[in-house]
């Protein structure tokens, strides 16, 4: 059995007027995520641990902001993009964590439906996806609720 990790980074801004999506599910809050696609911070960071892993170009590369396709497009349509990426190298999806850097809503309550809409789209049980969320303590600009940022790591194994 071949295994590969990969790592993922994403930060967007926040804003008035934007919708809020987090890991697939659509969370009522003031404020929104900022972005050329829905923006969901953790879906991208998501994206570019399962691409990192396989050694493929980051996200940005796959879906560039300048490609009017990807305008407001939903995240689990890029993230089920990137599966069949991987999928084609032979890939498939271990187990994946990911972490959420923000200081409101509280994202506890969401993680069920996060967790059911992030699965199925790997193609692994839920038990292997996992989602933390924690704030920053008041500090820099997540602190300030200038913007949110995710952290994510992927396993995936060939053979
Ligand atoms: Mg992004």
């Amino acid at each position: 059995m071949n295994f590969r990790v990969g790592f993922g980074f994403d930060v967007h801004r926040l804003a008035e007027g934007r919708a809020l999506w987090l890991g697939g599910v659509r969370i009522e809050h003031t404020v929104g995520i900022v972005g050329h696609s829905d923006a969901d911070v953790l879906l991208h960071a998501l994206c570019d641990a399962l691409l990192g892993a396989a050694g493929l170009p980051d996200i940005g590369h796959h879906f560039p902001d300048t490609d009017a396709r990807w305008k407001g497009a939903d995240s689990k349509v890029l993230l089920r993009e990137v599966v069949r990426l991987i999928g084609e190298r032979g890939w498939r999806v271990g187990n994946v964590d990911c972490s959420l850097v923000m200081e409101r809503p509280k994202i506890k309550p969401h993680i069920p439906a996060m967790k059911r809409a992030i699965a199925p789209i790997l193609g692994v049980e839920e038990d292997a996806v996992g989602i933390k969320a924690t704030t920053n303590e008041k500090l820099g600009y997540v602190g300030r609720e200038e913007g949110v940022c995710a952290y994510a790591v992927a396993l995936i194994a060939k053979g």
